[in-house]
């Protein structure tokens, strides 16, 4: 079947191959045929080895489509189901699961080691254990989450991450307060649906910040109150909260300069969400006057902060009464042959999100 492999990290080009074979078929897993997948920064973030992930690999991991086989011992599952692939299962017996913090479940990486592909030159590692620019997926029953008949395959797939990292962030995390003021750094898909999610808690103020200007129109178009460029920032904050900082800042970038502005942005006794995905060498420097003196709460976000399946529910749900746009951040489709340009897409930030139509 055809995918697209990164064969070394640190190449910015896919190749799109007719020899891959998706392996680990067996008890308690399932196949699915991908048909729509998302172009999320993790899938980039991982081919220049900004996160961890053996080579070759088949990148993506926002993805849906159609189960075709079922192992030994899959229940609630069959042939034909339409599911969201989840690159973070919950086990359901480990101690975050049982806490509740199903997003902490690292049940998913224990096979990270693992191949998921084959070519005849040898194995093919999937990005975060499922590799979805790929024809073909094998991955545990748990990875593969139903979704009702009425949500596309395209919308499925932006739930798999983007949008529940992002509305995540606002809901769950933040769980920003009604009138508040808020900061968006960061305004591709995941800094969209933290827009999206800060409005639909109804902060009076969401200001997103963002170097590119289609970005910018797009967070107003999507609930932001005021869309500014990062030189803009610091008037913005003048101007909203009068030199104080915002009640929230979300950083959606990951990197230490960002999370940085962000910190210096939040107000005294503001909350700092971090969603952006880092490196591990990428250290974010806070003096201990500032922190202890300034009592600003800094919260991580990982993939929403919250119960994943009750995510995804939710996000549905929301969907379906029309209260978030999720059509809206599909900006540009290409079909799995044209990945290089999609990649572009997402390089220039041209792109919101870019469905890859399989
Ligand atoms: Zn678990
Ligand atoms: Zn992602």
């Amino acid at each position: 079947m055809r995918a697209a492999v990164l064969h070394e990290t640190g190449q910015d080009k896919l190749e799109v191959l007719d020899d891959v074979e998706a392996v680990g078929f067996g008890p308690g897993r399932v196949r699915v045929r991908v048909r729509a997948t998302g172009l999320c920064h993790s899938d980039l973030s991982a081919m220049n080895g900004v996160l961890p992930q053996p080579a070759p690999f088949v990148p993506g991991h926002e993805g849906a489509g159609e189960i075709t086989e079922v192992g030994e011992g899959v229940r609630g599952l069959k042939p034909g189901d339409r599911v969201v692939v989840c690159w973070l299962p919950a086990c359901g017996a480990c101690p975050a699961c049982k806490r509740g913090q199903t997003e902490l479940c690292l049940a998913g990486f224990m096979n990270a080691g693992t191949p998921n592909f084959k070519r005849p030159t040898g194995d093919v590692f999937g990005f975060a254990g499922t590799g979805t620019f790929a024809e073909e997926v094998v991955v545990d029953a748990g990875c593969a989450v139903p979704i009702p008949d009425d949500v596309p395959f395209d919308i499925a797939a932006l739930i798999g991450c983007g949008v529940t990292t992002g509305l995540g962030a606002a809901l769950n995390t933040a769980d920003v307060e009604a009138g508040s003021s808020v900061a968006v750094i960061g305004c591709g898909g995941v800094g969209i649906s933290a827009i999206q999610g800060a409005r639909l808690k109804g902060a009076a103020e969401i200001v997103a910040v963002d170097p590119v200007a289609s970005r910018r129109e797009s967070a107003l178009r999507f609930g932001a109150t005021r869309a500014v460029s990062p030189d803009e920032l610091a008037d913005a904050k003048q101007h909203v909260t009068a030199g104080e900082g915002f009640d929230y800042v979300f950083e959606v970038v990951g990197r230490s300069a960002t999370a940085r502005t962000a910190y210096e942005n939040t107000r005294r006794g503001g909350t700092l969400v971090v969603v952006g995905a880092g490196a591990m060498d990428d250290f974010l420097q806070l003096n201990m006057f500032e922190l202890f003196f300034d009592e600003k709460r800094i919260l991580p976000s990982m993939y929403g902060g919250g119960d994943v399946l009750r995510s995804y529910e939710r996000t549905i749900a929301l969907w379906r009464a029309g209260r978030i746009d999720l059509a809206g951040l599909i900006t540009h489709r290409v079909p799995l042959t044209e990945i290089n340009e999609a990649l572009d897409q997402m390089r220039t930030g041209t792109a919101l999100r870019t469905c890859i139509e399989i």
